[in-house]
């Protein structure tokens, strides 16, 4: 039955370049999409900038631009950026326009008026200096669990613990320097606990029709186990957004508008006429709950909550039908590590363009990604391999030998027919590959791929085994020679067809060859006969691999050269879990790759000297050892360590000295909780060595 399906990608936050970590999530919905309507659907494909926030607002006074001047100038590069990698959304919008502010009253009145809304005061840190609230990532300080200096006001990169931002030590406002103070503003909150039984009964119905991911409703039954806290959507001014109606000074949060955004957009795609199955009507038709037409999210790992818990209760709060499918993603990592600016691989998507073909990257998405949230790792060697071994080696080669002969011999035209083995050979192909239409919709586009290389290799041994160009210098074979240029360029437009939507750009050349323009799967049922083709102009070029460094150089550069008034990833790039999600998907954090640290980082390290007074093996672990430790000035420390295999005898060790961390965070563990880390020296097993100390050192002494 087809289908009528709104598309989104999650929006792009308007503060930001589009890197190779965005790319993944819009290539994905992409091909989603350019499948699902070759597979005879309608479907109608939107995104958006995100346009607000405080990040934004700051940027903008830093750079001495309205908002405005600065989120045109973003919209330009990312419209620009995500057309040259072939993603063809419909429509892409802003969430700062007339139309989202519209909508976003228009649920926020809703809510109201269904009761779902309350205000009460919030004690928030406030920057006196500058006269702003200041968000969690705008405040830093030392952190009150391990007590590293500089750390985030919500949580802390170097133990990992979570916290309120009231309870860092010397906090600091990050926009001024000043000491923030604590003060009291009246904030709106929607009341999720309304919700709570609806939106169990919605994940499970949707885990069940496969519109949700397994882990995905795992992940969601922790937020359910305290039960559902009410959620803030208000911010103070100044903040760049929309005012809440009838409550001057008060803000919606970035998180209200953003999702309202992927609405606007297509209502705005609804009223412009430029899709003639779209009417301005059909927005209130698809937007209305229980509506037969379908909502679907694409969105990275990081945002979840605010798409299965936020949006689906903002919607139904308001009347509105929730979504039909939210399909998470996991993160790019490149050559198996987080994309890092130090080394190069943290890729702006422009720079990808400036060195490779933008089909490249997508075919080698394609061949990663999967339904699940599974990070997917850019092997830069692999893509090389993958593309010039598959693109080129196994589809492309099979046009580019057999061509020229159709042209030499045969005025350009193909056979007129297929004898029956011929015939059945494809047949059986065009069969096998049509499993490909529901792996596509299950977003399992890596075994799609394997499924059309497969039928690749087997037509790659069809040309090879009947080799025309020997065939071709036999004139009396000349009927036989047509019938397999004839197989063979209808192999070439089958696997053409099935791979247009990972590769569309390509797969239009390759149509444009083939003087053919098959707009849905199903062409591929019946080959091309009797038809002519056009001369062949190359399809696709190996990549040369001192491209590739030069794209990773080049990004090495950007940062050195381009590097902005505020650091890569700093906070003025978002706010609070908006600045995660604007970070997204995972780029290295802040903190530049360790290769080199300053005296600094290492200071903030207590190593100090401890004498064991009782080691013993842990009950129920193989790989555990419990030290007590002496450890002076700081008292008496349990240490659990994972050193076991290479000290049969703990009690051996009992009365020497060993070298420990003392400020790391206390961990609890299924045996106990570990107040440190023992320092040993090797590579893991029984080759582990604890480091020892010169005679007359003591118990708590420093380690420098
Ligand atoms: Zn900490």
């Amino acid at each position: 039955m087809p289908r009528e399906i709104l598309v989104t990608s999650a929006l792009p936050y308007a503060n930001g370049r589009i890197h190779l970590g965005h790319i993944v999530e819009h290539v994905q919905s992409d091909i989603w999409v350019r499948a699902m309507r070759m597979a005879g659907h309608t479907v109608h494909y939107v995104c958006a900038d995100d346009a607000h926030g405080t990040s934004i607002m700051l940027r903008a006074e830093k750079e001495g631009i309205t908002p405005e001047a600065l989120i045109d100038g973003v919209w330009k590069e990312h419209t620009a950026d995500l057309r040259d990698f072939g993603v063809a959304y419909d429509h892409y919008s802003s969430t700062h326009t007339e139309a989202n502010r519209e909508l976003t009253y228009r649920i926020w009145r809703a809510l109201e008026a269904n009761g779902h809304v309350e205000s009460k005061p919030v004690k928030q840190l406030f920057d006196p200096e500058r006269q702003m609230f200041l968000p969690d990532r705008f405040i830093k300080g030392e952190c009150p669990v391990c007590h590293s200096k500089d750390q985030y006001g919500d949580a802390c990169e170097v133990c990992g613990s979570t916290y309120n931002p009231i309870d860092l030590i010397d906090p600091y406002s990050v926009v001024s320097g000043a000491k923030p103070v604590e003060k009291e503003s009246l904030h709106f909150f929607v009341k999720l606990a309304d919700f709570e039984v609806l939106l169990k009964t919605w994940l499970q119905e949707r885990r069940a029709a496969g519109g949700l991911q397994a882990e995905v409703v795992n992940k969601l039954q922790e937020w359910f186990a305290g039960g559902l806290r009410s959620w803030d959507v208000s911010r103070d001014a100044p903040y760049f957004g929309f005012e809440i109606p009838g409550q001057p000074g008060k803000y919606f949060y970035v998180w209200v508008d953003a999702p309202v955004g992927y609405l606007a957009a297509f209502r705005e795609l609804c009223e412009r006429g430029s899709k003639p199955d779209l009417k301005p009507a059909d927005f209130e038709r698809f937007i209305r709950a229980g509506s037969d037409t379908d909502m679907v999210h694409f969105i990275g790992k990081d945002i979840i909550y605010f798409h299965t818990l936020f949006w689906p209760a903002m919607l139904h709060g308001a009347g509105l039908g929730m979504p039909t499918a939210v399909n998470v993603h996991g993160f790019l990592t490149v050559d198996g590590a987080k994309m890092s600016k130090s080394r190069g691989t943290f890729v702006n998507a422009r720079t990808y363009l400036d060195h490779l073909d933008a089909d490249w990257l997508r075919y080698y998405l394609a061949t990663m990604l999967g339904p699940t949230l599974a990070d997917i790792d850019l092997d830069l060697k692999a893509f090389e391999e993958r593309v010039n071994s598959h693109l080129v080696g196994k589809w492309v080669n099979i046009a580019s030998r057999c061509a020229g002969f159709v042209h030499k011999f045969f005025d350009g035209k193909l056979a007129d027919t297929l004898p029956e083995t011929a015939r059945a050979r494809y047949d059986a192909a065009a069969a096998r590959l049509e499993a490909c239409a529901a792996l596509y919709e299950a977003r399992d586009y890596a075994a799609a791929v394997r499924l059309i290389i497969e039928v690749a290799d087997e037509a790659n041994a069809y040309v090879a085994d009947h080799a025309p160009w020997v065939m071709a210098k036999d004139e009396s074979r000349r009927d036989e020679l047509h019938i397999v240029l004839t197989l063979a360029l209808n192999y070439f437009r089958l696997l053409t067809i099935w791979l247009s939507p990972a590769v569309p750009a390509t797969a239009t050349r390759a149509f444009e060859f083939l003087d053919d323009r098959p707009a849905r799967f199903d062409a591929a049922r019946a080959p091309l006969l009797g038809h002519a083709i056009k001369p062949f102009a190359p399809l696709a070029t190996r990549i040369d691999p001192n491209r590739i460094t030069a794209m990773i150089e080049a990004s090495k550069e950007s940062l050195q050269v381009k590097s902005n008034p505020s650091p890569p990833n700093s906070p003025l790039e978002g706010e609070g879990s908006k600045a995660r999600a604007a970070a997204s998907p995972s780029p290295e954090s802040r903190v530049p790759s360790p290769e080199t640290i300053s005296i600094d980082d290492f200071a903030r390290l207590d190593l100090r000297i401890g004498k064991v007074l009782a080691c013993e093996a842990v009950d129920g672990s193989d790989k555990l050892l419990r030290f007590e430790l002496d450890a002076g000035e700081l008292g008496r420390r349990q240490i659990l360590s994972g050193i076991r295999a290479a000290y049969a005898d703990p009690s051996k060790l009992v009365g020497r000295h060993v070298v420990f961390i003392a400020n790391l965070a206390p961990r609890k563990m299924r045996f106990g909780v570990s107040e440190g880390m023992i320092l040993s020296a090797g590579t893991g097993g029984n080759e582990l060595f604890l480091l020892d100390v010169d005679a007359g050192a003591r118990a708590g002494m420093p380690v420098k």
